[in-house]
């Protein structure tokens, strides 16, 4: 259900964890790095989307064929052709499953989720780490009460 080009939106995504209380950059690529930081101020409602617009800039699309068919190819040089692959992804979400690109619900956090589940109520990066944590939390905050 997922495909690989979602997820390396979400690697892209989650490529500044928290960790110990801090931000940890992951990525060597500085400019990756801004379109990431910009992806994450647009999913936040922070930023306008045009502030991505400048990763698409002079990127085409060319048809090629193939044995089955025609496929469009992304026509820009590496590695803005890859940024450029990331940000049609992140419309792709957009458009395809709206809403359902968030951040995790834990303020702790600085991931992200795409929510596949039926009812749309996913809101962790993840269960094992943030989900157990804040529960965990809640449950102690009604043990002081
Ligand atoms: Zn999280």
């Amino acid at each position: 259900m997922i495909d690989e080009r979602e997820q390396d939106l979400l690697e892209l995504l989650n490529s500044a964890p928290v960790v110990d209380g801090r931000i940890v950059e992951t990525l060597d690529d500085p400019e990756t790095a801004r379109l990431r930081d910009a992806l994450h101020a647009v999913i936040r409602g922070e930023a306008e989307a045009g502030v991505l617009s400048p990763y698409l800039e002079g990127v085409r699309r060319r048809p090629v064929v193939t044995s089955s068919g025609i496929e469009w190819v992304l026509d820009a040089p590496e590695p803005a052709r890859g940024r450029a692959e990331l940000v049609l992804e992140w419309a792709r979400v957009q458009e395809e499953l709206p809403g359902r690109l968030r951040p995790c619900a834990n303020p702790e956090c600085n991931k992200f989720l795409i929510d596949h589940s039926k009812p749309n109520t996913a809101r962790w990066c993840s269960m094992a780490g943030c989900g157990n944590r804040m529960k965990a939390r809640r449950h102690y905050a009604r043990r002081l009460a």
